[in-house]
C-alpha cells in the first residue's frame, strides 16, 4: 500500500504559501500562519514548536474551507471574524471597514486631547465596528459617547463591540446619514470620524480584498471629499465652541481638507502624519465665543 505523505503543519503551511502566492495574497506565508491558528486556535510559535504534528480530517477541512475564502480575497478579518485595535478584538462582518492601524493614531490623538480638554460628550460619524468610539469611550471612563452610521448592520456590530469591551452604558447608538437624526441642540466637545474617502473613479483600482470592504464605507463621491464636506458644514450646530473636530484623511487630502475647515470658519490645529509619513490626520477647533 502506498504512503501518502501526512498533511503535517509545516507541509499545509508550504503548500497555503505557495497558493496563495498565486492568488496574489500580498502576505501569503503570514496569512496561511493565522487561518491555520484559528483552526487549531493555538498562538503562532505553537506552529513552530509543533511544525510536524499532522491535522486530522476536521482541521482539515475547516482549513479548506478558510483557506478557499482567503484565496477568493475575502479579507482575513472577515473569515476570523476579528480585528485587533488599540487594546481590543473587535467583531467585525462584512457590514464594516475592517478598523486599520492608521485609525489607531487618530484614537491616541484624540483620546489625549481629551484629557486635556476634560471632553466629556463624543460624536462619532460613521462608526462602522465602532472601533473608534469604543477605544475612546475604554481610554476616557469620564467620557460618554454617541455613534451614528448609516447602516443598521453595522450599529449592531457596534453595539456588540460596546457590550463587549464594557462601555455600552456611556455610548447611544443612532441609525443615521451624519447628522441628520441628531437632537440640534446638542453639542459635542469631540467630533471624530473616518468618513468614506475614496474617490469614486479610485474604487475599482483599490486591493482586491479592500473591494469587498462596504462600499458604503469606502465611497468618499467623485473627490473623495463630500463627507467632509458635510461634517464641516455641521459644526457650527454640534460642536461646542472650542471643541475638536478630528478627521482621518486619505492620500493627499490633507490640505484639501484644512481648506474646507477653514472655509466653514474653523481653525485648523495640526495636521499629523501615519506610520508610512502620510499626512492621515486633520484636526480643527471651532472658535469659543
Ligand atoms: N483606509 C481605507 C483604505 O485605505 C479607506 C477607509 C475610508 O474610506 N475611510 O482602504
Amino acid at each position: 500500500m502506498e504512503n501518502k505523505p501526512l498533511w503535517t503543519i509545516t507541509r499545509v503551511l508550504e503548500w497555503t504559501k505557495q497558493y496563495f502566492a498565486n492568488k496574489g495574497i500580498e502576505n501569503p506565508r503570514l496569512d496561511a500562519e493565522i487561518l491555520l491558528c484559528a483552526v487549531l486556535k493555538c498562538e503562532r510559535i505553537t506552529l513552530y514548536v509543533h511544525f510536524d504534528q499532522p491535522l486530522d480530517d476536521t482541521e482539515l477541512a475547516e482549513y479548506r474551507s478558510y483557506v478557499t475564502r482567503r484565496a477568493n480575497q475575502e479579507p482575513l478579518a472577515y473569515i476570523l471574524g476579528t480585528k485587533a485595535f488599540m487594546k481590543h478584538s473587535f467583531k467585525v462582518t462584512p457590514a464594516v471597514l475592517v478598523p486599520r492601524p492608521e485609525t489607531e493614531l487618530l484614537v491616541e490623538s484624540v483620546a489625549k486631547a481629551a484629557v486635556g480638554a476634560g471632553a466629556e460628550n463624543l460624536l462619532d460619524i460613521g462608526t462602522g465596528s465602532g472601533a473608534i468610539i469604543v477605544s475612546l469611550l475604554d481610554l476616557l471612563p469620564q467620557s460618554r459617547g454617541t455613534a451614528v452610521d448609516i447602516s443598521a448592520a453595522a450599529l449592531v456590530v457596534a453595539g456588540e463591540n460596546a457590550e463587549n469591551i464594557g462601555v455600552s452604558e456611556r455610548l447611544t447608538l443612532v441609525e443615521s446619514d451624519l447628522f441628520s437624526k441628531l437632537d440640534c441642540n446638542k453639542k459635542f466637545d469631540i467630533i471624530v470620524s473616518n468618513p468614506p474617502y475614496i474617490p469614486a473613479a479610485a474604487i475599482a483600482g483599490l486591493a482586491a480584498d479592500v473591494q469587498k470592504e462596504p462600499l458604503g464605507a469606502l465611497d468618499g463621491g467623485a473627490d473623495g471629499l463630500d463627507f467632509y464636506r458635510r461634517i464641516v458644514s455641521g459644526c457650527e450646530i454640534w460642536l461646542q465652541p472650542d471643541g475638536l473636530l478630528a478627521f482621518e484623511v486619505g492620500i493627499d487630502q490633507a490640505q484639501s481638507v484644512c481648506q474646507l475647515c477653514r472655509q466653514a470658519g474653523l481653525i485648523v490645529t495640526a495636521v499629523r502624519k501615519d506610520y508610512a509619513e502620510i499626512e492621515r490626520m486633520v484636526f480643527a477647533t471651532r472658535e469659543g465665543t
